[in-house]
């Protein structure tokens, strides 16, 4: 009888022990956690060489000098820098910026073009930054093709699917959730780099204003669902001013260097 009960008991305990365990990982890993930054990386050479292969990067000294100035003045607004980042300029009219994988942001010259300050240019990055902190790419693929197939993908780089991701990952944007929680924390960087958040309502403005005459590539715009909604919620959350600091780009320069290689 004795024997019993101590076997009952130890039943009792393995069964607490493995409720816990399950209850801690299925509150505190999320699922984008399952793919680790290696992963990750391993994801972005196949991604970028289909990138690449669609797009005319321009990779001057210039251009990542003037990329260089922007991301270091906006690491010193984030807690976190989980990633080595690296700022692409592609070749196109479309007015777009997103935010692949480890760490590797894409901006086109289309919305270089319609930038007219670094800190303009900045306000949009801290956004983007902002999702690949907080691995909304990731968390938005396994929602749209399944941890599984991403996994897939890692091991073998499937091109049909690869395909299928690049244009999820360029053309189409996060919910209204993720893209709240990526403008929380554009306004906290961008705060905290000495930029005044209003750079990113400013840019959204201009964009919806030019909407309506411009009739094509606006992806930044439609891929951001609720445009409206989005520059209520920045300037109700905005804080107070903040003394900004310019970033010492000479800016119609470097876009006239860009307009050489317009399409
Ligand atoms: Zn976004």
């Amino acid at each position: 009888m004795k024997r019993n009960l101590r076997d009952l008991g130890i039943i009792v305990i393995v069964a607490l022990v493995i409720w816990a365990g399950f209850t801690y990982f299925s509150t505190t890993t999320e699922q984008q956690d399952l793919i680790s930054l290696k992963q990750e990386a391993e994801i972005a050479d196949y991604f970028n060489e289909q990138i690449f292969r669609e797009f005319d990067s321009i990779d001057t000294e210039l251009t990542d000098s003037v990329m260089h100035v922007i991301l270091n003045r906006l690491a010193k607004g984030m807690d976190t820098v989980s990633y080595e980042y690296d700022i692409y300029v592609l070749r196109s009219d479309q007015v777009n910026a997103f935010t692949a994988f480890n760490g590797q942001l894409f901006v086109f010259t289309g919305l270089i073009e319609q930038t007219e300050s670094a800190e303009e240019l900045a306000a949009v990055l801290a956004h983007e930054l902002a999702h690949a902190e907080n691995r909304h790419v990731i968390k938005n693929l396994v929602k749209e093709i399944g941890l599984n197939s991403l996994i897939l993908i890692i091991s073998g780089g499937d091109p049909v699917v690869m395909q299928e991701i690049t244009k999820l990952v360029v053309s189409s944007g996060f919910s209204r959730k993720l893209e709240r929680e990526a403008d929380e924390y554009a306004i906290k960087y961008l705060r905290d780099a000495n930029i005044n958040p209003n750079r990113l309502t400013q840019f959204f403005l201009k964009l919806k204003q030019k909407n309506k005459s411009l009739p094509s590539g606006f992806e930044w715009i439609s891929s951001h669902p609720a445009l409206k909604e989005r520059i209520e919620f920045v300037s109700e959350n905005i804080g107070d001013s903040v003394e900004e600091r310019a970033i010492e780009l000479d800016w119609s320069s470097f876009k006239k260097s860009l307009g050489q290689y317009s399409m």
